[in-house]
């Protein structure tokens, strides 16, 4: 892995929307403006001649749009650190081992791809490009596309929310992001919910309607882990029981979360994933709420139907009275 020494890049105002940017970001991550870097304090004294931004004369290659440059000021062989630029590695190909800078696109020497390991500056991947994106980012700074990957999830993203509006879940300023890894909440990052980037490139195994329902069973840990006070609280444990047993989150990716309707075992839970944890009771609970909208009497006859305990109720119950009570202090404040 190559190391690198962030805290050199210049920063800059975004001239649309004011964000503070870095250096050499092909995009504005709050307004997606599209950047150039130009030879501004006149370092080298050169730019490139097909997309303006700041080149040294002794490049082969533009390192930012990868077109050949060199004419006869081109030095000789790859260097380690023209005038105006850092050296961060060395090209990794063996037969040009010239100076590069982070993040050029493109080696200034011989103008193959540069790859640049995003770990410890940013949050996570951009789901279009691999390129590192933080949380936060609307759009990824280096293809200007949504960082979040929320486009990719719009069907079932709209569904979801028509879902909440319905049932009155108040928004508790929930953020979706689609990354590789897992799908989960970490319970540090209580609005921050992943979903795992796999999912959503083999879309034809799974199906919409079981997104929204991993979507939501997701949403209920994070509605959970932000309303923390609630699960301490005793009403909550009478109803799911202690969230501190121990327990160990695992992947919920490929876990199926798309029936509509409670299968009758086991009797005191809504599902038989909801029983390994008062975790995933809770957000069992809170998806089968959502997705009948909120509509209590049918969720409780069916419950009297299926022939589930009388704690199924209680778990019902305990969630649409909270929930009665968000909208309550919600509407007094
Ligand atoms: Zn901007
Ligand atoms: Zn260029
Ligand atoms: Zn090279
Ligand atoms: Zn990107
Ligand atoms: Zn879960």
């Amino acid at each position: 892995m190559r190391k690198l020494k962030s805290e050199t890049w210049v920063a800059g105002d975004c001239t649309r929307c004011g964000r503070q940017l870095r250096r050499y970001w092909h995009f504005c991550p709050d307004c997606a403006k599209r950047l150039t870097w130009r030879d501004e304090r006149k370092e080298t004294g050169c730019e490139c001649y097909y997309c303006g931004w700041i080149v040294s004369d002794s490049f082969w290659f533009c390192p930012w749009c990868g077109r050949k440059i060199a004419d006869e000021a081109s030095s000789e062989e790859p260097l380690k650190k023209p005038r105006g630029f850092l050296y961060h590695a060395r090209c990794p190909y063996l037969s040009c081992r010239g100076g590069v800078q982070y993040p050029m696109d493109y080696c200034p020497w011989c103008g193959r791809q540069q790859h640049w390991p995003f770990d410890d500056e940013f949050d996570g991947e951009c789901p279009h490009c691999d390129g590192g994106v933080d949380d936060l980012m609307d759009y990824c700074p280096w293809c200007g596309k949504d960082a979040t990957g929320r486009d990719l999830l719009r069907p079932a993203l709209q569904r979801v929310r028509g879902l909440f509006r319905a049932a009155r879940v108040p928004d508790w300023g929930y953020r979706i992001l689609v990354r590789p890894g897992i799908s989960g909440v970490d319970p540090n990052f209580p609005k921050v919910v992943e979903i795992e980037r796999r999912l959503v490139e083999r879309r034809d195994e799974i199906s919409w309607p079981n997104l929204v329902g991993l979507l939501t069973h997701e949403l209920g840990h994070s509605f959970l882990f932000h309303h923390w006070r609630f699960a301490r609280s005793r009403r909550f444990r009478n109803a799911f029981g202690d969230v501190s047993k121990a327990y160990r989150g695992v992947d919920e990716s490929w876990v199926s979360f798309r029936k509509r309707n409670f299968p009758e075992t086991p009797v005191n839970y809504v599902t038989a994933y909801a029983s390994k944890h008062p975790l995933e009771d809770f957000a069992e609970t809170f998806r089968f709420y959502v997705i009948r909208r909120g509509r209590l009497k049918d969720l409780l006859a069916e419950i009297g139907r299926k022939g589930k305990g009388v704690i199924v109720f209680e778990k019902f119950l305990t969630l649409h009275t909270y929930l009665q009570e968000l909208r309550r202090k919600k509407r007094a404040r």
